[in-house]
């Protein structure tokens, strides 16, 4: 079967033609919307991907779209009027993503009328986390409302725990970073909330902190909700700690101790996760690294792991160095690894799942 993944982010589309799980094709458009960029919208993007198949004389059977927030969509769904207007309702909790999302959806079913389309949500791995874990210390009536954690990134942490039996703790860490606890290969918890803002210091968002700055800030600062949204998602994180960069790499090299200090915060957070989670799973089997940094920074992991000597984690420093798939040593308490993630394959094989 011949399967479309369409992957829109907020200024691109990536899409992948599969042979069941083999890539026959793959092409990037960026820039969408951008003064350099060449397609003015998203619509005008699809249409040009529609002309770059027709000229490959591509052979589609199904589309698979991936979704960042379904809500409370359990699993890959096949796209209706209904699924359509569920996901305008959570458009706003990942706006940035989901509105052009929605839109690539709505064209692509009159650009390809034939073929069946389904979608695949970075939400519904999380669908088994327990009350415990979903629900926030507030009035009830809130949960019964719609407000609880729903969890992001699941595609990329499904993909890279999915041979793995026992706890497990997978780290995507990348410019939007979330740790996942999984017991025998059930999500139990994770780190991003109701949106993809909560946790661990990001890139350029916040991740955690007290609420009652919020408050605080929008008396004294007299920010309003737009800047206090631009401020925690635009301005925060890595970039806002450093006042230089939102990117590790530039941190890393860089000897302003404001950068050293975003990087010390940003795996502070990160070891916590870890040992956090490692008392949710009351023990740990396996630890994964995963996406830009997880995959590539031997010394952002150096250093975490250096801080979980008490869990018998054993480190072989060559194989760390070298990025190589399993960095701890034989005799570690716990295998320590490095995968690198392929969402786009995880909604390929996820399609092929529901299609059969
Ligand atoms: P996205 O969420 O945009 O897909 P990525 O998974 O590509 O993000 O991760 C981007 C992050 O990975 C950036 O902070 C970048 O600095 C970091 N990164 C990529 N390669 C390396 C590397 N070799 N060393 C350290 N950080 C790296």
């Amino acid at each position: 079967m011949n399967i479309l993944v369409l992957n829109v982010g907020s200024s691109s589309i990536k899409y992948t033609l599969f042979k069941n799980t083999k890539i026959l094709f793959s092409n990037l458009i960026e820039r969408i919307g951008e003064k350099k960029g060449k397609f003015k919208t998203h619509s005008l993007a699809l249409k040009e991907i529609k002309t770059q198949l027709t000229l490959k004389n591509a052979n589609i059977d199904v589309i698979g779209h991936r979704v960042v927030h379904g809500g409370k969509i359990k699993k890959p769904s096949k796209i209706t009027n209904n699924i359509i207007k569920k996901l305008k309702k959570v458009a706003e909790l990942a706006p940035l993503h989901e509105i052009p999302e929605i839109k690539v959806i709505e064209l692509s079913h009159k650009l390809f009328p034939k073929q069946k389309q389904y979608a695949v949500f970075d939400t519904a791995f999380y669908h088994t986390l327990p009350n415990k874990a979903k629900i926030y210390g507030i009035p009830y009536k809130f949960f019964r409302a719609g407000i609880q954690k729903f969890g992001f990134h699941g595609l990329s942490h499904k993909y890279v725990s999915q041979k793995l039996k026992g706890k497990t703790i997978t780290c995507h860490l990348g410019s939007g970073c979330s740790i996942t606890a999984i017991k025998n290969k059930k999500a139990i918890d994770t780190s991003m909330g109701f949106t993809p803002l909560e946790g661990l210091v990001m890139g350029t968002r916040s991740g955690s902190l007290d609420p009652a700055i919020i408050p605080y800030l929008i008396k004294h600062q007299k920010l309003s909700l737009k800047q206090i949204d631009q401020l925690l998602n635009r301005k925060s994180g890595l970039l806002g700690i450093s006042g230089i960069s939102n990117d590790l790499r530039d941190l890393l090299k860089n000897k302003n101790p404001r950068a050293k200090l975003a990087v010390e915060i940003f795996i502070y957070k990160i070891t916590q996760y870890i040992g956090s989670y490692t008392a949710t799973l009351n023990g740990l089997d396996n630890l994964v690294f995963t996406a830009g940094i997880g995959e590539n920074s031997h010394m952002v992991r150096e250093k975490i792991l250096n801080n979980l000597s008490y869990l018998g984690i054993k480190i072989d420093k060559n194989k760390n160095k070298t990025n190589a798939k399993i960095i701890s040593t034989k005799n570690s308490k716990v295998k320590v690894m490095v995968t690198k993630t392929n969402e786009t394959l995880m909604i390929a094989k996820e399609i092929l799942k529901i299609t059969k």
